[in-house]
Parts: structure tokens; C-alpha cells; sequence
């Protein structure tokens, strides 16, 4: 036991905290943000609003948004379906179309909660990175395109 090492195993999870009530308090303040910060990295804040004619709350810049974490509307479309128990539709102009009333707030850390398990590389925070998914096994792997790191889950 050495007192150096402890240090060292408790100031990761301590930072990682820090930067995530950083990322609310920002969040929380700046309502009308054209960005959000994920993890020291800059994306297009998600436009959510709820049409009540329609009874669906649409994500306008869906389409943008999933181009810029490298990953399909399709991809994306699927997992907030599935965090959301419901179901969407993708239009024309690559919209997200989503049935039922959805708090802006819910979805956008629903595409945080993505961009954690399936974009962003834990070791250099780049979003630049290719997903492949291993379908019989319920498995995946992310190959990191800027420091070529491989994780496997
Ligand atoms: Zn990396």
C-alpha cells in the first residue's frame, strides 16, 4: 500500500465528475446555445421542439448532428427509439421526427449517452472514430481514426 497510488486511482473518477457538473452548469445557463461541450469536444447543440399538431417532437438538425459524430441517422435513430421506448421517422430534409411529448434536455443527454458508449475514444476524446458491430454476440469494437486506439465491448 503506498499512498502515491491512491492518489493517483482517485483523482480520475474526481475529474471526470468535475468536467461532467461543468457540462450542466453550462448546459443549464446557456439555453440558447449553438454548441454543446461533451467531454473537451465541441458539437451543434441538438434543436428540439414539440409540434403539437402532430403530437411529435422533432429534432431539426438531426441529420447535421449525426454527421458530425460519424455515425447514420440510422444508427442514432435506433438507439433513441430504444432509450426512449418509442418509435420516429426520419423525413426529407433529415429531420427526427419522434412520437410523443420529449423534454430538449432528455434527448440531448440521450446523444450523450451515444457519444459515450459508441463515438468518443476514452483515450485522445476524438470523435473521429469507426464503430463495427459484432451482431451475434451483442458486441462492438471502436477503432480510434486519430491515435488508433481499439476498445472492445
Ligand atoms: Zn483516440
Amino acid at each position: 500500500m503506498n499512498n502515491k497510488t491512491d492518489i493517483s486511482f482517485s483523482n480520475t473518477p474526481a475529474d471526470e465528475l468535475y468536467s461532467t457538473l461543468l457540462t450542466s452548469i453550462y448546459d443549464a445557463f446557456d439555453n440558447n446555445a449553438e454548441y454543446i461541450n461533451f467531454k473537451e469536444c465541441t458539437i451543434t447543440k441538438p434543436k428540439i421542439v414539440y409540434d403539437t399538431k402532430s403530437k411529435k417532437t422533432i429534432w431539426s438538425n438531426f441529420g447535421k448532428n449525426c454527421k458530425e459524430i460519424n455515425r447514420t441517422l440510422l444508427e442514432i435513430k435506433n438507439f433513441t427509439e430504444k432509450e426512449l421506448t418509442t418509435t420516429s421517422s426520419i423525413n426529407q430534409a433529415e429531420q427526427l421526427l419522434i412520437k410523443g411529448k420529449y423534454k430538449p434536455e432528455l434527448l440531448i443527454s440521450n446523444f450523450k449517452k451515444y457519444m459515450n458508449l459508441y463515438v468518443q475514444c476514452h483515450s485522445c476524446k476524438s470523435l473521429s472514430t469507426e464503430l463495427t458491430k459484432h451482431k451475434d454476440f451483442n458486441l462492438y469494437t471502436i477503432n480510434c481514426k486519430k491515435c488508433r486506439c481499439i476498445r472492445n465491448y
